[in-house]
């Protein structure tokens, strides 16, 4: 069975003070309704972790996770935060290989690898994000350039890792573009990709991967892509900052 997800990405937005809002706004509608079937992820900014995570404490299928950990276990790394600090708050996800970080921090395959396995370590889902640029779609080497992304960095770990990952594939271009990816283009990249895991690590694993949508989904379109044979969710960013509007694609999933 695949874990259906929704998790919010709210980057590098608000203060302390709007940040413990929305979430108050969130945990008010989940009160009304709350999709239990399925996984609802905050992924919040550093600083706020804690006070979030006490916030959501017993909210059913409701989690906090972080948006980057260090590929170093502790030591003298000034401004990093590891695996296990981030265990120590009972985080459960992370966001590993954001495009944005890929891009704007020069991240590699290799550092994404690694980051991915002190997370699993310590028993936290790493949730790795992979996407072509618009370039790569125009050559139609799309699907190619996210293989070998997840080539480069997944297909390192060991089966019983992987079995731990959840995969979000969200295309460069789309990303807080307001352009999401036609929906054919959605299924064609997710089947590839589900196929692609099953030739390395065999149908039990790929049939149980939860594999995600990431790039411009709003309350309006989420339904549409959520429902791809296989898609079983998505990354949210700008709207995961409204909490009418994340709430609403929560409950677009069947
Ligand atoms: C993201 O940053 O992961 C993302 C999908 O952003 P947006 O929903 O704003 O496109």
């Amino acid at each position: 069975m695949r874990n259906k997800i929704v998790a919010a990405n709210w980057k590098m937005n608000q203060d302390e003070y709007e940040s413990k809002n929305l979430t108050y706004e969130i945990l008010k509608h989940l009160h009304k309704t709350n999709n239990s079937s399925v996984y609802k992820i905050l992924c919040v900014p550093f600083p706020f972790l804690n006070r979030i995570s006490n916030m959501c404490e017993g909210v059913n299928m409701l989690f906090v996770g972080a948006q980057n950990c260090s590929a170093f276990e502790s030591g003298a790394y000034t401004g990093e935060v590891s695996s296990a600090m981030l265990k120590s708050l009972s985080i459960s996800y992370v966001i590993v290989g954001h495009s944005e970080r890929r891009v704007m921090f020069k991240e590699s395959d290799d550092l994404i690898l690694e980051k991915m396995k002190r997370l699993i370590l310590k028993q936290i889902i790493p949730i790795y994000c992979c996407g072509e640029p618009y370039a790569e779609r125009k050559k139609k080497n799309h699907i190619r350039y996210v293989l070998n992304q997840i080539e480069q960095s997944i297909c390192n770990l060991k089966k019983k890792e992987i079995k731990k990952v959840v995969i979000v594939y969200e295309p460069i271009w789309a990303i807080g573009t307001g352009i999401t990816a036609e929906l054919e283009d959605v299924q064609e990249m997710h089947f590839a990709i589900r196929k692609f895991i099953r030739s390395k690590y065999g149908s039990s694993i790929s049939k149980n991967l939860s594999l995600l949508y990431g790039g411009s989904v709003n309350p309006l379109n989420a339904k549409q892509i959520f429902d791809l044979p296989d898609v079983d969710g998505g990354l949210i960013g700008g709207a995961s900052l409204k909490s009418q509007d994340f709430i609403d694609i929560v409950n677009s999933i069947n």
